[in-house]
């Protein structure tokens, strides 16, 4: 049977998974990604692991491997640019690599971009032809289709969602810039929203939560008192909510996007920021009517990154060339 590899390539783990054209997962595995001993070591451990794969031949017949990467990645030559998560990893050839190592043809491309490409593949994307799917957890990743196409930009690493400036005058960010939405909106800026909050004055049902935690302080011990209805933590979800609006609807009056897909950690809080964000795209849509933006959750979860990376594998297995990279 015709099979691809989709392949996603965290900071903490590599996914694995043999998929069918259909998108059927027919195997799949987890190994350490061990970014510490450098690109080398990881690209060798990962070409082992597919001969292995292959040893357990189920009848597969590899096309090819599509991967999902962490990082800025120029998808056309195939290489990863500069990634946060891996160590070391600086203009490394990942396609040209992994190809003369397996004799596969390898597709690279950017996490978010993929996992955005896997929601419009089989998951909350499938009857919209532009869209975004932004992944709420530690940082923000952002993935961007439009017009059924993933746009990575002449750079390669477009989408980057998560450092558009929300508050001019805000919180200095990883990136170096001050008040991304990065800064707000992920579980790192709901933490320190709840912790500036808490110094202020108290709040009873949050600190319970904390005591019980062990003292410690997390986005979804945030979100379970804003769900118990305290008062502060419900604080920190409008202005998150906010500031997602503000960002969602400025891209709408640009892209005249149709929808926008929440997935990551933090995409459990989306009934308490989704109110707020609501009001803010009708408060500042005028030209576009506000209802015709779809707000909702992705529904692929963790497989979303390895589906779109075979979804991506596939289109230039049909396409027959390098760059071509439809998703429906
Ligand atoms: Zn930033």
């Amino acid at each position: 049977m015709d099979c691809v590899f989709g392949i996603d390539v965290g900071g903490t783990n590599i996914k694995l998974a043999v998929i069918d054209r259909e998108g059927q997962i027919l195997d799949h595995r987890k190994i350490a990604t061990r970014a510490n001993e450098g690109p080398d070591a990881v690209i060798s451990r990962l070409a082992n692991e597919l001969t292995s794969f292959i040893q357990a031949d189920q009848g597969w017949r590899i096309r090819a491997v599509g991967l999902a990467v962490a990082g800025a990645v120029d998808a056309r030559a195939g290489v990863v640019m500069v990634s946060p998560n891996l160590t070391g990893w600086r203009n490394v050839p990942l396609a040209e690599r992994l190809s003369e190592m397996t004799g596969y043809q390898v597709v690279v491309e950017n996490d978010a971009n993929m996992a955005a490409f896997g929601e419009g593949w089989l998951g909350v994307g499938r009857t919209f032809q532009s869209f975004l799917v932004m992944t709420l957890g530690t940082g923000i990743g952002g993935g961007l289709i439009l017009d059924g196409w993933v746009w990575s930009g002449p750079f390669g690493c477009a989408g980057e969602i998560g450092h558009i400036t929300v508050d001019p005058e805000g919180w200095l960010c990883n990136c170096g810039n001050t008040g991304c939405l990065e800064t707000i909106a992920s579980a790192t800026g709901v933490v320190r929203m709840a912790s500036e909050l808490l110094a202020q004055g108290g709040s009873p049902v949050l600190e319970n939560l904390i005591n019980e935690n062990g003292d410690r302080l997390t986005a979804e011990i945030i979100a379970t008192a804003a769900f118990k209805g305290d008062a502060l933590a419900n604080q920190v979800f409008q202005r998150v909510g906010r500031v997602l609006g503000l960002t969602a609807v400025n891209l709408y009056n640009l892209l005249g996007l149709e929808m926008i897909a929440f997935s990551g950690g933090m995409a459990g809080a989306f009934d308490l920021f989704i109110g707020p964000m609501r009001e803010e795209i009708k408060r500042r849509s005028h030209i576009l009517p506000p209802e015709n933006l779809k707000l909702l959750k992705g529904i692929l979860g963790d497989d979303a990154g390895t589906l779109g990376a075979a979804r991506i594998a596939w289109s230039h297995i049909e396409l027959g060339e390098r760059l071509g990279s439809r998703v429906n």
